[in-house]
């Protein structure tokens, strides 16, 4: 090695050190997003839209509105939720009405669908994310309280919004009429077209929210 070359592998080494801290000052002085959990846990905010586990709301007089369809059961890509229910009659007419709704927060992968393809906005996922357990078995949830029952399709949203006390603490944002099985059916038993849409649709509205979003960006930017 030459004596210049010596010095030309100082001076590069030098050059690249004053790069790698040059970032790391900015980093330093930049805003700071890191959280102190869990010693924040009285002040922790999470975004909304965190997926934490699955939950039922039911309003003050314990009824939620699940119609024991069956759509999210079938929607799930992996058997996480498992409905039990049985025909009962109301009103002189046979109806399905939901007994148990099992949940396995253990097998989730939140992936929404469920909540998605709801045609009830029964379900809904809270921000409740210390779901930690000993024991796998405790991971499996009934999201029905005991005694609940359908709410009353006649129920209007603001109504139902007005004394919406969720057990699991979660507001409905919106309390969607209820969807009976025989709104969704033919007299063939057969799912109708628009019904099965339904999640699509969903899936649509949230794509077009998207689009709206990164326009107004645009547009934003494009004024500045
Ligand atoms: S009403 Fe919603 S939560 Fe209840 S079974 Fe049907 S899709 Fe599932
Ligand atoms: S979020 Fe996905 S995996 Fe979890 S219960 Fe719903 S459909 Fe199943």
């Amino acid at each position: 090695m030459t004596f210049s070359q010596y010095f030309s592998g100082i001076f590069k080494g030098i050059g690249s050190l004053i790069k790698g801290m040059r970032v790391t000052i900015g980093v330093f002085t930049e805003k700071k997003v890191t959280q102190q959990y869990p010693e924040n846990r009285d002040t922790l905010i999470l975004p909304p839209r965190v997926r934490g586990k699955l939950v039922m709301p039911h309003d003050g007089n314990n009824e939620h509105a699940c119609t024991a369809c069956g759509i999210c059961q079938m929607n799930c890509p992996n058997g996480t939720i498992n409905i039990v229910s049985e025909m009962q009659e109301v009103e002189g007419k046979k109806k399905r009405v939901l007994v148990d709704y099992f949940y396995n927060l253990g097998q989730c992968t939140f992936c929404n669908l469920c909540v998605l393809t709801c045609p009830s906005s029964a379900i809904k996922f809270s921000n409740e994310f210390e779901n930690s357990v000993f024991q796998r078995p405790k991971l499996q949830e009934k999201l029905n309280n005991t005694g609940s029952k359908l709410r009353d399709k006649k129920v209007t949203s603001k109504s139902a919004e007005a004394d919406a006390t969720d057990s699991t603490e979660v507001k409905q944002d919106e309390v969607a009429p209820t969807l009976s099985l025989e709104d969704m059916v033919d007299d063939k038993g057969i799912l109708n077209e628009n019904y099965k849409t339904v999640g699509q649709m969903a899936v649509d509205e949230l794509k077009e929210k998207d689009r709206r979003a990164a326009m107004a960006v645009t547009s934003k930017e494009d004024k500045a």
